[in-house]
């Protein structure tokens, strides 16, 4: 059986930190997981030039998080709303970007449609 945990979803995105501790998606998850990383979050990655500061990926007890197309992150000197208003107009297969409170921060939640 092969050993789930070591699979990082996409080149510059691994496992800890786009699965939350303690939990392991299915294939499916994983997959979509996967799709996500690869066609949203490293599009980000490389058109911001610098890594996203990962919130939150995929979470089974978050609604939004479950099927592992949804991610939760910061840029570091791009304002949110400038930034959730540049993914929604992007060509990336974005569904949704909108600006979530974390704490005493904020951050941008985006979900990927399939
Ligand atoms: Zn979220």
């Amino acid at each position: 059986m092969a050993d789930t945990g070591a699979l990082n979803p996409s080149e510059h995105f691994w496992f800890g930190q786009m699965v939350r501790k303690g939990f392991v998606p299915t294939p499916e998850q994983s997959d979509n997981l996967v799709w996500l990383c690869e066609q949203v979050m490293e599009q980000i990655r490389s058109i911001y030039s610098q890594p996203p500061e990962i919130v939150k990926g995929w979470d089974p007890e978050d609604e939004l998080h479950r099927e592992g197309l949804a991610c939760d992150f910061r840029l570091s000197g791009v304002p949110l709303v400038q930034l959730s208003y540049e993914l929604v107009m992007s060509t990336m297969p974005i569904a949704r970007a909108y600006i979530e409170p974390d704490g005493m921060q904020w951050h941008i939640h985006v979900e990927a449609r399939r």
